[in-house]
């Protein structure tokens, strides 16, 4: 008589391991598993992460199919972001499902069929991959967030309503920063391009 208690590295008590020997490997039965984890480190990026620590929410069906235990059901995480528009920190949330398979015996099944290890599954890499791909892309930190002003970059939220810049054409501009050294040289104010400013600066010299 073998024993239904095989040897595992995995902690039963971990919080993302879950105990299948309730449902006694017999097909067709059934086991609800719902409970509030802390996140682990490492789910997401920089700026768009699962903070470690935060409650990641399982609502999970364990069912007993004929070669391992299927596992589905939907899993809930807080986000921190910053938001794509101002930048602002972003505090959401990710929901995801998920639905895998864990096969009592590895050795007989495809390498891409995950294994359960002795009556244990490690759920976490199964619902890391899915919390990471359910990261939002583009988070906002309200829908009508209107972002940061192109001309200054401040956040239009705080800036008022009639903020604007006035459009200036940069060959303007350019005349704009010589005028100052016309007035210098006591020149004629009525020179209008940098070319004419240039002949006059060097007349004097090639007159004498
Ligand atoms: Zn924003
Ligand atoms: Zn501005």
């Amino acid at each position: 008589m073998s024993t239904s208690h095989r040897a595992t590295r995995l902690d039963p008590r971990a919080p993302l391991v879950l105990d299948t020997r309730e449902l006694g490997r017999r097909a067709g039965s059934m086991r609800r598993v719902q409970r509030t984890v802390p996140a682990p480190d490492g789910w997401g990026l920089e700026l768009v992460r699962v903070p470690a620590g935060t409650p990641v929410t399982l609502d999970f069906r364990l069912e007993s199919v004929l070669d391992g235990v299927l596992v589905s059901g939907s899993v809930r995480a807080e986000v921190d972001a910053e938001c794509g528009r101002c930048l602002e920190p972003v505090r959401t949330a990710v929901d995801v499902d998920i639905q895998e398979l864990f096969a009592y015996d590895a050795g007989q099944q495809d390498d891409d069929v995950a294994a359960m290890e002795g009556d244990f599954i490690d759920i976490e890499p199964v619902v890391r991959d899915a919390v990471v791909l359910g990261l939002p892309l583009n988070p906002v930190c309200s829908e009508d967030c209107p972002g940061l002003c192109a001309g200054c970059g401040g956040s239009l939220r705080d800036l008022p309503d009639d903020h604007h810049h006035d459009e200036i054409d940069p060959r303007w501009a350019a005349l704009a920063a010589i005028e100052p050294a016309l007035d210098d040289n006591g020149g004629d104010t009525s020179v209008a391009s940098p070319e004419t400013a240039a002949l006059a600066a060097v007349e004097p010299e090639t007159g004498s």
